[in-house]
């Protein structure tokens, strides 16, 4: 082991022990004789830990304790108790950021600082939540002098909720804050890849009086704990996050028992540059929106439509400003992290080689990187592709990783245009200073988000979510609740 090397197992070492058990009804249920996955820490290719392969039969077990604890004392805990329950979750993500932090940079890669912030908003929607419990209210409808008409939000029942690597904590804390504050319960199945930050949290829940089996955490592969919970009865609404074609593969095994989706897939969004953009602020707005998290996010810009006139200039600065990005481990806060596998770096790698066999121009980039003191690690340079045509792949396929695909328009008809000719439909970015511009291209991009002079600038108080193969139902904010709640009609006729 070189002296790296040693620096890195000894960070595992201190940040160890990792939680390498399910949690099911409350208990820590650990591999015993079963399988396990073993992840590692993408920084530097090192073995972080395990957690137990879990089976159908384990999926069985979480959905009865969850489908038990429904009826149990959950459901007589008042909605004003069960919002300070939520709101103490959220003190106590809180209380635990440094420790969490570490291990979702260690498990996920991605820089500490990112960590740290997507910790901080996992903390957040438990508290947003915890304020709604109790104003979950109903409507009365008038159906005349002899009748009362009223409705009532009841919850959903089990949900099950598949959680992808990217955004670990945070990811789970969206669909599991709103589906709590309605009175549901809930087995999440974490990712492969990342699984340590949701057993914490749900032990994180059990600590702030959440009653056992009304959040549980059954570690596995998709093949196996993934397809057993979309495809179990009682489950009742799956919240998905991850590829359009898993998407599509746990809608169809919701289907089979009439649960309710919601999806959160893939995306190819356009960032539109037009050429009265403020360049010194959109400069860097740019690379943010494609490189932040390595471009393993699903809303990134990823597709920067500019406007003819201004587009040497502008790749020109982009490609001043990437090629001085600096690689590294998370836990040393580089402008870059790894990706999260080494198969998602030959991924990446494919889709830039195939490209460069098609003739397309990579500025600069479009290799892995080697970064020192981290060999190991799954690391590729950030890349950009320019003047792309818009029906090339690298233009409209999802690549999920740091690759930034440059596409000359020639006006805003054309901005929209080509900022719809995808199957996609989740986010979209303008940079202009002409208002009318920015609300025509608002009214008529085909996404669920619109971001004007500031990409991602949303937050976790704002509805988010895809249209067309991007997917279906909206999470954070006012919006996120519906999923989780029914509606009841009670008709009274007054004899
Ligand atoms: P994936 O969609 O296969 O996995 C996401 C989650 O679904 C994981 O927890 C996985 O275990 C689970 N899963 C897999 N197969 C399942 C099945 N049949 N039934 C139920 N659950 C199942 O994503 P991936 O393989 O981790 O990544 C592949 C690609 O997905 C990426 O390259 C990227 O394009 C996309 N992705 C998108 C997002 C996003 O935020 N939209 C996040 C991660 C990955």
């Amino acid at each position: 082991m070189d002296a790296d090397e040693g620096r890195w197992a000894n960070e595992i070492q201190n940040a160890a022990p990792f939680p390498d058990y399910m949690v099911i009804d409350g208990d820590r249920v650990s591999a015993g004789p079963r399988d396990r996955i073993e992840t590692c820490d993408p920084g530097s290719g090192l073995l972080l830990h395990h957690v137990p392969a879990g089976t159908a039969d384990d999926v069985n077990s979480a959905v009865d304790a969850a489908r038990r604890a429904l009826s149990g004392p959950w459901q007589s805990i008042p909605p004003r108790s069960r919002g300070k329950i939520l709101w103490a979750i959220g003190e106590r993500i809180r209380g635990g950021l440094d420790r969490i932090a570490l291990i979702e940079t260690l498990d996920s890669g991605k820089p500490l600082r990112d960590a740290r912030a997507s910790v901080e908003r996992a903390a957040d929607y438990f508290t947003y939540y915890a304020g709604l419990t109790d104003k979950l209210e109903g409507t009365s409808v008038p159906l005349g002098r002899d009748k009362v008409c009223f409705t009532e939000r009841v919850p959903i029942g089990v949900t099950g909720h598949i959680v992808p690597w990217n955004v670990p904590l945070s990811m789970v804390a969206r669909g599991l804050a709103p589906a709590l504050a309605c009175g549901n319960t809930a087995v999440v199945k974490p990712a492969e890849d990342t699984p340590f930050t949701a057993i914490l949290l749900s032990e994180i829940c059990l600590e702030a009086g959440v009653p056992p089996g009304v959040v549980n955490v059954v570690t596995g592969t998709g093949r196996t704990a993934g397809k057993a919970l979309t495809e179990h009865p009682d489950v009742r609404h799956v919240t998905f996050t991850g590829s359009v074609s898993t998407g599509k593969t746990v809608m169809k095994a919701a289907a089979g028992h009439v649960a309710s989706v919601t999806l959160e897939l893939g995306g190819k969004s356009p960032h539109v540059i037009l050429r009265d953009a403020n360049l010194d602020h959109a400069v860097p707005d740019i690379l943010n929106a494609v490189f932040k998290n390595a471009g393993q996010i699903c809303s990134s810009g990823t597709r920067l439509l500019v406007e003819r006139s201004i587009q040497d200039a502008l790749i020109d600065r982009l490609t001043t400003k990437t090629s001085a990005m600096r690689l590294g481990h998370g836990l040393d806060n580089p402008d870059m992290g790894p990706l999260i596998s080494s198969r998602q770096m030959q991924n990446v790698a494919g889709h830039i080689d195939r490209a460069k066999e098609r003739g397309v121009f990579i500025v600069t980039g479009g290799e892995p990187a080697s970064v020192n003191g981290c060999e190991g690690g799954f690391y590729f340079q950030p890349t950009i592709a320019a003047p792309l045509d818009a029906d090339d792949e690298l233009a409209w396929k999802e690549i999920f990783g740091p690759v930034l695909a440059v596409i000359p328009i020639e006006d805003l008809d054309h901005a929209i245009e080509v900022g719809n000719c995808t199957p996609f439909g989740l986010a979209a970015g303008i940079h202009t200073r002409d208002i009318a511009k920015a609300m025509r291209f608002a009214r008529e991009i085909e996404a669920g988000q619109v971001y004007v002079n500031g990409y991602h600038g949303a937050g976790d108080t704002v509805p988010f979510g895809g249209m067309k193969q991007s997917g279906i139902g909206r999470e954070k904010g006012m919006a996120g609740i519906e999923q989780y709640c029914e509606i009841k009609s009670v008709t009274v006729t007054i004899t």
